[in-house]
This record gives C-alpha cells, sequence and structure tokens, in this order.
C-alpha cells in the first residue's frame, strides 16, 4: 500500500498559442476545469497503473470539493483520510498551456489544505505507519510535512519526496528522504547549479546526494532523467512522444517511481516505467486527466 500527502486543486487551463506575456492578451483555442494537485495527480498515476493508495488531504465542501471527491472515488482511490471543512475553499490552479510545445505556467491556490495541522492528521498516522511507501510534496504545510517523513522513516516506510514547488528546507528533512525527485528548476534551487544536460545533472546530484537524501533523480523533461545513488548512475532519454500538454509529467513520473517500487522492480526498471508513464501523460490534455492507465504502456515495452 502507497500513502500519498498532498493537495487536490481544480485545474483551470487556457491552452493557445502561446503562454502570455504580462500585459498581453492572446485568443486562445481551447480551455478545461479538471482535477489536479501534485499530491492527488501522484495517486491517480498509482491508482491507474493498479497500486492500492491512500490520499491524506483536506478541501472545502464547495463545487471543487466535490470534483475531488468524485475523482477520488472514480480513480478508485481510498478517501478515509480527507478531511472536508465547510468553512474552507478547495485549491484551484490557473494554468496557460502553449499548444505547440505542450509547455506551461501555473498559479496555484492550495485554499484548505493551508491549513492542515499536526493535529488533524495524528489519527491517520497509523495508515502511514502501516504503508509500504510514502509520497509527498511541498505544497502541504511543511511542518506537516516534515512530521510525516518522519513517522514514515521510523517505521521503515520507504519515503520519496517531490520538492515540488521548490523552497527552502529545514536540514532536518534530508535525513527522512529515500528518493528525491526535483525536475531541473527545483534542481537548480537546492544547488546553485545550472542544468541543461546530462553533465550538469550529474554534478548536481552529488551535491543532493552530500545534503543527505538516500537517492536523487532529477527529471529533465524532454530530456529524460538522471539518477544517481552516489554510487550507480542511470541515465534515461526521455519517451519519444508527440508531447502535446507536459502539466503533471512529474506527478505521473512520481506516480510511476512508486508503484515500481511497491512492486519491487530493479531500480532499473523502475525508471523506465516512470519515464514511459510520464512521457504517454505528455500526450494527453489535462494533468490527473492525463494520467496513463497501464493498458496504456503496453505499446512502449
Ligand atoms: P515537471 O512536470 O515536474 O516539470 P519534467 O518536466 O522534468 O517534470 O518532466 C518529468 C518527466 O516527464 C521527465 O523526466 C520525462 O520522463 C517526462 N517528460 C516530460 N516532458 C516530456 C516530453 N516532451 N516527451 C517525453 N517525456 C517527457
Amino acid at each position: 500500500m502507497i500513502s500519498v500527502l498532498g493537495i487536490f486543486v481544480a485545474d483551470i487551463s487556457f491552452s493557445g498559442p502561446k503562454i502570455p506575456s504580462i500585459g498581453e492578451t492572446i485568443l486562445g483555442t481551447k480551455y478545461n476545469i479538471g482535477p489536479g494537485g501534485k499530491g492527488c495527480n501522484q495517486a491517480i498515476a498509482i491508482a491507474r497503473l493498479g497500486g492500492e493508495v491512500n490520499f491524506f488531504s483536506k478541501i472545502g465542501k464547495d463545487e471543487y470539493g466535490k470534483l475531488a471527491l468524485n475523482t477520488l472515488i472514480k480513480n478508485k482511490i481510498k478517501t478515509d483520510h480527507i478531511i472536508q471543512d465547510k468553512n474552507l475553499q478547495t485549491g484551484v490552479a490557473g494554468i496557460f498551456v502553449d499548444k505547440n510545445s505542450g509547455k506551461n505556467a501555473i498559479n496555484v491556490i492550495t485554499g484548505a489544505p493551508s491549513t492542515l495541522t499536526l493535529n488533524e492528521i495524528k489519527d491517520n498516522l497509523n495508515t502511514i505507519k502501516k504503508s509500504k511507501i510514502f509520497l509527498t510534496q511541498l505544497e502541504i504545510p511543511k511542518d506537516v510535512t516534515l512530521h510525516c517523513l518522519k513517522i514514515a522513516k521510523e517505521n521503515n516506510v520507504l519515503t520519496i519526496l517531490n520538492p515540488a514547488p521548490a523552497s527552502d528546507l529545514p536540514e532536518e528533512f534530508f535525513n527522512y528522504i529515500d528518493y528525491f525527485t526535483p525536475n531541473e528548476t527545483e534542481a537548480e534551487f537546492f544547488t546553485g547549479l545550472k542544468i541543461t544536460n546530462e553533465n550538469e545533472a550529474k554534478e548536481a546530484s552529488k551535491k543532493i546526494i552530500n545534503m543527505g537524501v538516500k537517492k536523487v533523480i532529477i527529471t529533465l523533461g524532454d530530456k529524460g532523467l538522471f539518477y544517481s545513488d552516489g554510487k550507480d548512475d542511470i541515465y534515461l532519454k526521455a519517451t519519444s512522444v508527440k508531447a502535446i500538454d507536459t502539466t503533471g509529467a512529474g506527478d505521473a513520473f512520481n506516480g510511476g517511481l512508486a508503484f515500481g517500487l511497491l512492486k519491487e522492480k530493479t531500480i532499473k526498471e523502475t525508471l523506465v516505467l516512470a519515464n514511459t508513464v510520464a512521457g504517454v501523460s505528455t500526450t494527453k490534455i489535462g494533468a490527473g486527466d492525463s494520467m496513463p492507465f497501464i493498458n496504456e504502456l503496453k505499446k512502449f515495452n
């Protein structure tokens, strides 16, 4: 079983010929409202691959709160640990997508989960303790995230921190992380090193391992990924696909990673799986909705 702590937001995305610059108005081509939030997307990715997953989050009792619950139930994600507060808003994200490259720019209002406290989750910690894997990001208040990572590690649960969006972390965080999965921009944030290729990713990964995490995977967008455990390195090229919307690619990757580890695949097999799951997600519009089902991966085997 995998536990995911994170947020749900309703993604409101606008697709058009470019991402508008400051002060500019453009005529777009399509809009879509669908499930998003890194934690929720990652939980969907795991569930669609066939993994048992619990989602820990907080939402409001509003229209988007209904979208959250419907999405989780439809995707067979366990909702026992979802806190619903009628006085708070469910999160939303405004997303601009450049339809030519699939690239995006995002503004997230996390809403209800920004008020999540240690006290609210204390009765749920048993589920994390009993899990094989604990996966989280940086969209939930940091004291809650740190506490859950610590509890997980103290109970021999494998931990994955997707450090997104990047922000300063107390040093203690790094002691409780088995897999640290920044994208290029986040890895630059944590190391101060510019990353545009495999060699630069290798240098950055050395610096990250020295911070205390056990394994690091830097995702490199359409250039693939770089993995290191400090001894062995693996570089994989991105899956060859026609990307139309890369929103949620990193989430698909983290979901695939958690699922591969759940199934005790080798690290190489796990990375190949995660890379494929992420690649396929870029061929579909949306974030949560773009997470592939396991049978969609067959043609890449
Ligand atoms: P994030 O979505 O967090 O910014 P990345 O952009 O690094 O993360 O993408 C995560 C993973 O998604 C990559 O490591 C790769 O496996 C896959 N991916 C992203 N963009 C593409 C693309 N254009 N073609 C194929 N795979 C992609």
